[in-house]
């Protein structure tokens, strides 16, 4: 039995599932979770001491890479003085003022632990600021795990099959209107039947948790006109796009401003952190400025701040590093691509800057959540146990989407390649 098995087995007895989050169980993919016992750069090292390429990358936070120095170091600066006081440190001020800087779309943000309460406070605010309780969201969009949110979602809960969570009343999930990803006709024609009941529109701008689908073209500037024209807020959740499909987020990359945006990870440097923020005048809505309630005590922690201010300094100050990114996932997919194609393999990629999909599929393009569940997920159960002996350590189910890392060598995604054509080459 390898470490892994047994630390799972011995997981299972206080811990539901044995894991702190669903998709950690592999239940998408079969097998053991694998165990890891520390990261460096590109790699991740599990308890039995194998060595895997990580593309996953904690999630998306490790843009530069597992322990990098810079976001080490500046968690060990601020240790000594404790860490945590529930009271204002000069830390948040830069850190705001540095996403306010990344993201001019933001005018003012506030700290918070996690994606899912960045996104559960900006529906709040946005249903605060309108005085109106419909929200609209897409099939297959996760958005964290909040009671209004969890109607028809992504991620691990279209992993596991259950989009629909039980515990989540009908009369708040009555709220939501789900909506199709990428077909803005649907959108104009939902809000022409009750577009003036609508508090705001939240979207993944690309969908990461659905596998991983850029928006076509004219989606996302459709959706910036329907709010304009209904008074309805536009959230693009970027807690997976923000500072990686480009420093300024997919914001940046299509040109499209949000009235409010929900951030993640990466400003924690892998530590845990959400963010949301926006129009200054949908912000001031906010306690303690106004009257819609928000709080948290461990949020602006100097650790969380530190850490993440490291990364986003090192992410501004690095040039090309974006370009960088984007150049390494094309290599990555192409290289993919072409074994596919080479072994017989009905298979497509998609990417975004450093975020990628891969489809087991005879289409060529997958641009929908009726597409990208459509595709062979046992083929690509059988694709991740080869690639994982192989040791590339892939998300662990068909309904995510890649991360690439500035840590991971053009010899690495070599590497990646010929694995993936010896791995095609056994799928039946
Ligand atoms: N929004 C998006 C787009 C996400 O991908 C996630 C998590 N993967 C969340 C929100 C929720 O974030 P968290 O897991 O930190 O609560």
């Amino acid at each position: 039995m390898s470490r892994s098995e047994d630390l799972f087995k011995a997981a299972q007895t206080h811990i539901p599932g044995g894991v702190n989050s669903p998709v950690r169980a592999f239940k998408g993919v079969g097998g053991t979770p694998v165990f890891f016992k520390k990261g460096e750069g590109a790699y991740l090292f599990d308890e039995d001491d194998n060595q895997y390429i990580d593309y996953v990358g904690s999630w998306g936070p490790m843009i530069l890479g597992h322990a990098h120095p810079d976001v080490i170091n500046a968690v060990r600066d601020v240790l000594d003085n404790g860490l945590g006081f529930g009271a204002p440190t000069a830390i948040e001020t830069v850190m705001a003022d540095k996403v306010c800087e990344i993201m001019p779309s933001i005018e003012m943000v506030r700290m918070v632990s996690s994606g899912t309460e960045a996104t559960m406070s900006a529906i709040r605010l946005a249903r605060g600021y309108t005085g109106r309780d419909k929200i609209v969201k897409f099939e297959g969009c996760y958005h964290g795990h909040s009671d209004s949110l969890l109607v028809k979602a992504g991620s691990g809960a279209l992993t596991l099959g259950e989009p629909n969570s039980p515990g989540v009343p009908a009369s708040l999930a009555e709220h939501t209107i789900t909506l199709t990803f990428n077909d803005i006709d649907n959108v104009r024609q939902a809000f022409a039947e009750v577009g003036d009941q609508v508090a705001c529109i939240i979207v993944e701008p690309v969908a990461g948790n659905m596998n991983c689908i850029p928006p076509k073209e004219g989606f996302l500037e459709g959706l910036r006109e329907v709010c304009d024209e209904y008074g309805s807020v536009l959230i693009f959740d970027e807690v997976m796009t923000g500072f990686r499909v480009a420093l300024g987020g997919a914001q940046a990359y299509y040109d499209i401003k949000p009235d409010l945006t929900t951030l993640g990870k990466v400003i924690g440097g892998g530590l845990p952190v959400g963010a949301f923020g926006g129009k200054r005048e949908i912000m001031e809505h906010i306690a303690p400025l106004g009257p819609v309630y928000q709080a948290g005590t461990l949020s602006g922690n100097p650790l969380s701040m530190s850490a993440g201010l490291a990364m986003l300094n090192a992410l501004q100050q690095t040039s090309g590093i974006h370009e960088q990114l984007a150049a390494k996932t094309e290599l990555l997919t192409q290289g993919l691509e072409s074994q596919a194609l080479l072994h017989n393999t009905p298979f497509t990629t998609s990417a975004v800057g450093g975020m990628f999909g891969l489809f087991f599929t005879e289409q060529t393009e997958v641009n929908s959540y009726a597409a990208a569940t459509a595709c062979d997920t046992e083929r690509f159960a059988a694709f991740f146990q080869g690639m994982l002996k192989e040791g590339v350590y892939l998300a662990p189910s068909a309904y995510e989407a890649g991360f690439m890392s500035a840590a991971i060598s053009a010899a690495d995604i070599e590497k990646t390649i010929e694995a993936a054509g010896r791995v095609f080459a056994t799928l039946k």
